[in-house]
């Protein structure tokens, strides 16, 4: 069960809601490429609304270091929600300040404001507390909604908490803890994970994480070079974590020991450059010639991952299986999301880059859950308390 106290709880009239929102969408030349974050925070911001209290919505965009840069102002945010919403968004200057304060205290209910880019203040990265007391002023209630932000303890995620009552998640927080959260505390069996992209060293904490809760593993993408390497393979110019074997045998040993069945590709698609696709060949991933790297799972791995699904009741799904953005490699994790989204499992998907393999595949809508947020959900999987959420009530 979530074990915080959410919006569904409260009842918003007349309060004015500081909701954090994560509102870093891919913007540009001032248009929006993908509003996917700004819908996700829509059924927050209409309880909001509905029960009669008005909403100040705060976010960060991009990286812009403490400092004020046009690209990264977040009224193209504004319009885009004013769209969805169907009512007009305030845009503010700033985020803080006695400017702001006027505007925001003569909110009607029903109004929606936007404050400008929290990071344009070095503050809020530094989780500065009186900055975070200047934002606490802006609303009377707390929420957060931000789970993209979550794994940081930042002025808008962790220090205005200690100003505001009641602390509540909104409802994109709790939909990504519940889903996440079952993987870790109560999956249905047998539960695969499949694992892919590029670092194993970034995917060790996870796998470790995850070993006591899953009947199958699956590696593929650049990660599976390290571990046909620790097994004594030839992997040629794959991608190879070398200080990592001893790593990569630990979690093959643990495997072993826990009696998790662990689906290695066989052979793998290769090229001796990858500008130059035309040189594709396919080896056995254990006897890649020296000139060459892989890119790509091969047609007998396909199938073997794909029929590993078959019995899976949960599916957790992290990182490409080759360089799927390009056209070449990518018929391992496309082929691969097709009998994925055929699985009558229940299907996550998270953590960076796969989210944008599984949307290009077209199947996300066979996908029960796929994750927002790249670095708070690894984090989470992890089993790292997350501070954006540890800020909020307890139910
Ligand atoms: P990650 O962020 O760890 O999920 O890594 C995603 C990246 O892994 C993508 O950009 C893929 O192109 C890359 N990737 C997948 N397979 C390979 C491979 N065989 N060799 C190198 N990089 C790969």
């Amino acid at each position: 069960m979530f074990a915080k106290k959410t919006v569904e709880d409260f009842n918003f009239k007349s309060q004015r809601a500081l909701v954090r929102v994560d509102f870093n969408v891919p913007i540009h030349e001032g248009k929006i490429n993908d509003d996917t974050r700004i819908r996700e925070s829509l059924p927050t911001i209409q309880k909001i609304l509905k029960d009669g209290g008005s909403v100040v919505l705060m976010s960060h965009l991009g990286r812009p270091k403490g400092k004020v840069v046009d690209s990264m102002r977040l009224k193209p945010v504004a319009v885009r929600l004013g769209e969805l919403i169907d009512r007009s968004v305030l845009a503010l200057p700033d985020c803080v300040g006695a400017d702001v304060e006027r505007e925001i205290f003569s909110l009607k209910p029903g109004a929606v404001a936007l404050l400008e880019n929290l990071r344009f203040h070095a503050e809020e990265e530094k989780n500065d507390a009186s900055f975070a007391k200047s934002l606490a002023k802006l609303g009377t209630v707390y929420v957060n909604d931000a789970f993209g932000t979550a794994h940081r303890a930042h002025a808008s995620t962790a220090g205005v908490a200690d100003h505001l009552k009641p602390r509540l998640a909104g409802y994109l927080m709790k939909k990504e803890i519940d889903f996440l959260g079952r993987l870790l505390a109560n999956p249905a069996r047998p539960f695969v994970a499949v694992f892919g992209g590029a670092k194993v060293s970034s995917k060790i904490p996870i796998l470790k994480n995850l070993m006591g809760k899953i009947d199958k593993l699956l590696i593929g993408g650049g990660m599976a070079y390290t571990f046909a390497a620790a097994k004594g393979g030839q992997v040629g110019k794959s991608l190879c974590e070398r200080e990592f074997l001893d790593e990569a045998r630990a979690i093959l040993a643990e495997a072993q020991k826990r009696s998790v069945h662990v689906f290695l590709p066989t052979d793998t698609r290769t090229v001796t450059d990858v500008e130059m696709p035309d040189t594709l060949k396919i080896f056995p991933v254990d006897c890649i010639p020296d000139d060459r790297e892989g890119v790509d799972i091969g047609p007998e791995t396909i199938k073997s991952f794909s029929q590993a699904l078959g019995d899976a009741k949960t599916i957790f799904w992290n990182g490409p299986l080759g360089m799927f953005e390009h056209p070449a490699f990518s018929e391992g994790t496309f082929s691969f999301a097709k009998a994925f989204a055929n699985s009558s499992a229940v299907k996550v998907v998270g953590g960076g880059d796969v989210v944008s393999a599984v949307l290009k595949s077209g199947v996300a809508d066979k996908v029960d859950h796929i994750s927002t947020g790249g670095g708070a959900a690894m984090e989470f999987l992890e089993g790292i308390d997350l501070p954006g959420l540890a800020a909020l009530d307890n139910a």
